[in-house]
C-alpha cells in the first residue's frame, strides 16, 4: 500500500476505493489534484467479490473482479495517488475553508471531499445468524462457494444477487434452495430463466427465515410459509444471505441530505447538499449500482471537484 505518512493535508481526500473511488482517483491525481485515497478494507470493495465483471467495457472475455481492481489502482497509483488504510469517523466543514477528514488514524486537511464508500450487505436479523457467519452462513457466494462442493445449501433473497449466487452455487453444491419471502422474484427476467433451467435449484417462494441452528457448524434452518403459518425444517450444510446492501453514510447523516434509503443526494455533478463534498457510486441516490456506472459517477466528481478546487482557492 502507498502510504505517505509525512503529508496530511489534500487538494481532494476520496473516501472509499471501489470502482467509483478508483475511477475518481484516477481523475484526480491525473488531473494534478493532490489525492488521499482512505480504504477501511479491501482497495476493490464489493467488486472484488465478483468472479466475473462481464459487462464492463474493454473486457470482451469478462474479466474477475480482482484482476478489473488491480487494475485501476495500478493506474491510480501510476499518477501519485496516495492512499491510507483507516476508517473514517466523520467529516467537518473546516473555517474559513475546507474539510477535516477524522480517521481511525489521522486527520486530514482538503479543499475537497469525494465520498465513494459504497454499502454493506444487509443482515437477515434472524436468531443464529450471527453466531454462524463462517460456520454455515456467508453474505458471498462466490468467495465461499468452493467450501460447499457436493453439499447442500440455501440462498436467501429474491433479487439479482440472490439469483446469481444461486446459480454460481449450483456449479459447486449439489443442491441448491432459493427461499425467498414473496411469491415472485424481484430479480430481472433473464436472470430468473437462468435459475429455472439449472436443475440443481429449487425455488422455495412465500417463505421465510425464521431461526438458523446447529451445534458447532450450521446444521439446519426453520422456515415459515407466509401463506399457510406453517413452519418446516430444511437440512443444510450452508446459508447463504443476499437480502440487499446499505449504504455507509452513517458518519454523515447529520452532515449531508441522504434519501429515505440512506442514500446520499446528488445533483448532476455529483455534488451533495454541502458544496465541496461530491459523492459517487452506490452510495448515492439513484444508482444503478454497477460497476461502469460508478466508474463513470468517480469521474464526473473528480472533474466536478478539480473545478470547485480552482474555483473557489
Ligand atoms: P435487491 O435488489 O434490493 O434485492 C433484495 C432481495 O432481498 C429482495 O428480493 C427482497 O425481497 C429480499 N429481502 C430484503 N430484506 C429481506 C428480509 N429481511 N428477509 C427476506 N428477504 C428480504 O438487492 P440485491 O439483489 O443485492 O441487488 C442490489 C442492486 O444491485 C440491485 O439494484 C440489483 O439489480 C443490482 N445487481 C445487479 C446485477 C447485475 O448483474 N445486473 C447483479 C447483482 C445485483 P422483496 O423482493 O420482497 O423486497
Amino acid at each position: 500500500m502507498n502510504q505517505n505518512e509525512q503529508t496530511t493535508r489534500f487538494d481532494v481526500v476520496i473516501i472509499g476505493g471501489g470502482p467509483a473511488g478508483l475511477s475518481a482517483a484516477i481523475y484526480a491525481s491525473r488531473d494534478g489534484l493532490s489525492t488521499l485515497l482512505v480504504e477501511k478494507g479491501l482497495i476493490g470493495g464489493m467488486i472484488n467479490e465478483a468472479d466475473k465483471v462481464d459487462n464492463y467495457p474493454g473486457f470482451s472475455q469478462g474479466i474477475s473482479g480482482i484482476e478489473l481492481t488491480a487494475k485501476m489502482y495500478e493506474q491510480a497509483q501510476k499518477y501519485g495517488l496516495n492512499n491510507v488504510n483507516a476508517e473514517v469517523l466523520s467529516v467537518v466543514v473546516a473555517q474559513p475553508l475546507g474539510f477535516t477528514i477524522k480517521t481511525s488514524e489521522k486527520e486530514y486537511q482538503t479543499k475537497a471531499v469525494i465520498i465513494a464508500g459504497g454499502s454493506d450487505k444487509v443482515r437477515l436479523g434472524v436468531q443464529g445468524e450471527k453466531e454462524f457467519i463462517g460456520r454455515g452462513v456467508s453474505y458471498c457466494a462466490t468467495c465461499d462457494a468452493p467450501f460447499f462442493r457436493a453439499k447442500t445449501v440455501a440462498v436467501i433473497g429474491g433479487g439479482n444477487s440472490a439469483v446469481f449466487e444461486a446459480i454460481h452455487l449450483s456449479k459447486f453444491a449439489k443442491k441448491v434452495y432459493l427461499i425467498h419471502r414473496r411469491d415472485q422474484l424481484r430479480a430481472t427476467h433473464i436472470v430468473q430463466e437462468q435459475a429455472k433451467a439449472e436443475y440443481k435449484i429449487e425455488f422455495t417462494l412465500n417463505s421465510v427465515v425464521e431461526e438458523i441452528q446447529g451445534a458447532d457448524v450450521l446444521e439446519k434452518i426453520i422456515i415459515k410459509n407466509v401463506i399457510d403459518g406453517q413452519f418446516s425444517e430444511l437440512n443444510l450444510d450452508g446459508l447463504f444471505i443476499s437480502v440487499g446492501i446499505k449504504p455507509n453514510t452513517s458518519y454523515l447523516s447529520e452532515l449531508l441530505e441522504l434519501d429515505n434509503d440512506g442514500m446520499i443526494v446528488v445533483d448532476d455533478y455529483m455534488q451533495t447538499s454541502v458544496a465541496g463534498i461530491f459523492a459517487c457510486g452506490d452510495i448515492r441516490h439513484n444508482s444503478i449500482r454497477q460497476t461502469i456506472a460508478a466508474a463513470g459517477d468517480g469521474a464526473v466528481a473528480a472533474v466536478n471537484a478539480k473545478k470547485w478546487v480552482e474555483r473557489v482557492y
